[in-house]
């Protein structure tokens, strides 16, 4: 099984695709992760990387496309996966569409998620996450039993593109740069829309009732 998730940054492409992935087996392979892990560990990727994620803009397709061609060969990938945050422009699109022709595989469903620009600022700016074992918290909607502290008992930090300016800058990035793959797939009759709005549970429920893959 093959699924993109697609959807504006803040709209829980993140959490949901992550809880399918589990529930399905398949690894959830997310470019955003991949990009911060190489910022720590100070790869040549993560130095290229590092200025366009602070500054909210998207690093280039070269260098993105590199990372998934070369991340979708390792072995984990090889019966399927959940993709999140890739692709992010039509020329990632159609490297991605290359990559799975070359290995005669192919998509089975594009999760598109769908939420207004209040709710996706008001969700981003107050997300805060784990720097050790990454889980992601909300200031109002899914707050940490001790304040500022996760459950693992690291000290909770706002991602530096979780600003409030920075997430508008990402919002108009994606409406110019991402949006378009939404008729690039509706084309190829993948795209599968869904409402974005309401709690983590009631979201997931609704993925997993049109997937129809998920073991209950
Ligand atoms: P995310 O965690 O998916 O919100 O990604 C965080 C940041 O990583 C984005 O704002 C971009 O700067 C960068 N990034 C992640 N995925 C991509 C991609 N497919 N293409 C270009 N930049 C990306």
């Amino acid at each position: 099984m093959r699924f993109v998730f697609l959807g504006p940054p803040g709209v829980g492409k993140g959490t949901q695709s992550s809880i399918i992935a589990k529930k399905l087996g398949i690894p959830h392979i997310a470019t955003g992760d991949i990009l911060r892990k190489a910022i720590l560990d100070k790869t040549d990727i993560g130095l290229k990387a590092k200025a366009y994620i602070n500054a909210g803009k998207l690093v280039p397709d070269e260098v993105i496309i590199q990372v998934m061609n070369d991340r979708l060969k390792e072995p984990d990938a090889k019966s399927g996966y959940i993709l999140d945050g890739y692709p992010r422009t039509i020329a990632q699109g159609d490297a991605l569409a290359i990559q799975l022709l070359a290995s005669g595989k192919k998509l089975d469903q594009v999760v598109y998620l769908v939420l207004s620009d209040e709710v996706l600022v008001e969700r981003i700016s107050g997300r805060r996450v784990c720097p050790s074992c990454k889980t992601v918290y909300h200031l109002i909607y899914s707050k940490p039993e001790k304040e500022g502290e996760c459950k693992c008992g690291v000290p909770l930090v706002q991602r530096k593109d979780d600003h409030e300016n920075t997430v508008r800058n990402r919002l108009s990035v994606y409406k110019r740069e991402t949006a378009p793959l939404i008729e690039y797939y509706k084309k190829l009759k993948l795209l599968l829309e869904i409402n974005a709005e309401g709690s983590l549970g009631l979201v997931n429920e609704k993925i997993e009732g049109l997937l129809k893959v998920c073991p209950s």
